[in-house]
């Protein structure tokens, strides 16, 4: 099962994403996650993707198109993966067809996670993750059980530097410009599901798996 999901910042992507990863037991393949790895552990990869991060800019293409693929031919990844994070522009969606083409393989579906960019904004300016494991949280709907600490590591929370006004405002603005016409692009192959992202996190992952199921895509 190879699956994309598609939605802007402080959709709940990771948060979906991981679950569904989880029931169709699939790896869950985070670009943004790789990518602040790297940032953490200064490689050369990290040392030049970082300004682009902070300001809430799309890293290079070429970077995260060959870091994407390098990850895909782990073995893990063969029979299926879970895309969250990628593609973000039409250059990389092609890259990956290109990817896929070569091992005979291609996208089962696409989710466009849905949720208006007022909630975001609210939802991304709330939000405190962990560097760690990557955890988010926020002081309305889910808050850790130890103030400023996550509930896993118990690492200090940090407020992501592309979670600040003009990163969020910059990102979002990203999104709807470049990586929102790839659902039009995956639409034309009769791919994608439009789920809803506003409510519970479960009542959400119940929405995706039953969109997905009924389109025949099965664990
Ligand atoms: P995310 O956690 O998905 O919001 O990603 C955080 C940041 O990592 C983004 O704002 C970009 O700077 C970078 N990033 C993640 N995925 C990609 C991608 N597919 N292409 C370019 N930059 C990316």
């Amino acid at each position: 099962m190879r699956l994309i999901v598609i939605g802007p910042q402080g959709a709940g992507k990771g948060t979906q994403s991981d679950r569904i990863a989880r029931w169709f037991r699939v790896p869950h393949v985070e670009t943004g996650k790789i990518l602040r790895a790297a940032v953490r552990d200064e490689t050369p990869l990290g040392k030049h993707a970082k300004e682009f991060m902070e300001r809430g800019d799309l890293v290079p293409d070429e970077l995260v198109v060959s870091m994407l693929e390098e990850r895909l031919s782990e073995p893990d990844a063969a029979n299926g993966f879970l895309l969250d994070g990628f593609p973000r522009n039409r250059a990389q969606a092609e890259a990956l067809d290109r990817t896929l083409a070569g091992i005979g393989a291609a996208i089962d579906a696409v989710i466009d996670l849905q949720v208006p960019d007022e909630e975001l904004v609210r939802r991304l300016t709330d939000r405190l993750t962990c560097l760690v494991c990557g955890r988010v949280y926020n002081s309305t709907n889910h808050r850790p059980v130890v103030m400023g600490r996550c509930n896993a590591d118990g690492t200090f929370l940090v407020k992501r530097e592309d979670d600040k006004p003009e990163a969020i405002r910059r990102r979002l603005e990203i999104f709807h410009r470049e990586t929102a016409p790839l659902i039009t692009f995956y639409e034309d192959r009769g791919l994608v599901t439009h789920v809803d992202g506003v409510g519970d996190i479960v009542e959400v992952q119940r929405r995706i798996v039953e969109a997905l199921e009924g389109r025949g895509v099965a664990r």
